[in-house]
């Protein structure tokens, strides 16, 4: 393995850090190669948006490029502009800005500026392309069932029978429920989609995220857009993760301390020992994208960390900057300071700590802190 490398963007050097993030690009590598022989003969596009779900869009749109993943989703046209420099080897790398065009005029000036598509979901961005772009390719968002971005079934119609509408080069929907494989929604949104894609007979077609290329109606059509499966979280809820961890979160143990029985930790005092423990704090908190909401209080376990093997619990409120574990089941000499503990990694990924703080792991990814240093791992 090439040895690590601090990404310049990120350039925190370990000694002024609180913790360690190390990104395995070649773990995303795999992921998206493993997604991509899941839907082939479709296409498997990377979705980027969020600073590619926060663990850094150059590093991984150039470690994806070199794998071969020749199309790109982001959601603002800064996001695009960005994607499209890291992709400047890449001349021929399609960039969609899935969020459409802000701003009118001046936004799809912004889009045009660095050759990105974008993906209109309403008649009044079509005439703005239109007006702005003659010609220039353009995606299509038909809502099937998300009542939240793209144009209905009839506005389709009305594009397809636009005499421009052979700038629509992708036709493209998006699940509300793929997660849930059962879920009715999904072949009713099928449904519905097959009738958009008819009505654009040379666009090629998208509909599914990560979760939809595991539906067992395989609804990959021409082009499926991965995001949080490339980034290891688990795109089968209801079974084991298939994908590779790419990010491990690493902190050393700042202090150690003995504590008796009831005695209590953190702000608000919310959780008190049962009987003597030994207690480590690490400088990791909410600034740093740990949620509040993982908290350990009397009653209601929060989130862990792995020290020698063993799960640690956080114990009393996460705060800004600081978390205490309880360390009292892991071997004595490796509770101690400097020793590393794992937040994140293969024992506990970014589903699990979700799952402590009554989120997704979607928004554990996109938190990731920016006071960490970061250790990309080549791909
Ligand atoms: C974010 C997003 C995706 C990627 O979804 P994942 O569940 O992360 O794979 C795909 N399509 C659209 C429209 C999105 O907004």
């Amino acid at each position: 393995m090439p040895a690590p490398q601090a990404f310049p963007r990120d350039a925190i050097a370990p000694e002024q850090a609180q913790a360690i993030l190390t990104i395995d690009l070649a773990a995303l590598v795999d992921n998206w190669r493993a997604m991509a022989a899941r839907t082939a003969p479709a296409e498997c596009a990377a979705v980027v948006k969020a600073d590619a779900y926060g663990i850094g869009l150059e590093p991984a749109a150039k470690a994806l490029a070199a794998a071969g993943c020749a199309t790109y989703f982001v959601a603002h046209a800064s996001e695009a502009a960005r994607a499209r420099a890291a992709l400047s080897a890449f001349a021929h790398a399609r960039v969609y800005a899935l969020n459409g065009i802000a701003w009118g005029a001046a936004g799809a000036a912004a889009l045009l500026a660095c050759a990105a598509r974008p993906v209109i979901g309403s008649l009044a961005e079509w005439e703005t392309w239109l007006r702005c772009a003659p010609g220039a390719p353009a995606a299509l968002h038909v809502d099937t069932g998300m009542n939240r971005l793209g144009m209905s079934l009839d506005e389709a119609a009305q594009v397809a029978a636009d005499p421009n509408a052979g700038a629509v080069d992708l036709v493209m929907s998006h699940f509300a429920s793929s997660e849930v494989a059962d879920e009715p929604l999904n072949a009713a949104q099928i449904a519905l989609f097959e009738r958009a894609r008819a009505l654009f007979p040379r666009a090629r077609a998208s509909m599914s995220n990560s979760s939809g290329v595991f539906l067992s109606a395989r609804p990959h059509y021409d082009l499926a857009r991965a995001g949080y499966a490339l980034y290891g979280g688990n795109p089968t809820p209801a079974a084991p993760n298939p994908m590779r961890p790419v990010v491990r979160l690493q902190a050393p143990i700042l202090q150690v301390r003995r504590v008796e029985a009831m005695a209590s930790v953190g702000y608000n005092a919310t959780w008190h020992a049962p009987g003597p423990r030994t207690l480590a704090t690490i400088g990791v908190g909410y600034a740093d994208g740990i949620p509040r909401a993982a908290s350990g209080v009397d009653g209601r376990p929060g989130g862990e960390a792995m020290l020698a093997g063993v799960r640690c619990p956080f114990v009393g409120r996460v705060s800004m900057d600081l978390i205490v574990l309880d360390v009292t089941q892991a071997p004595q000499d490796a509770a101690a300071p400097g020793a590393l503990v794992e937040l994140l990694g293969h024992e506990i990924g970014v589903d699990d700590l979700a799952a402590r703080a009554g989120s997704i792991g979607y928004e554990i990814l996109t938190a990731l802190g920016r006071r960490y240093c970061r250790v990309y791992l080549g791909a």
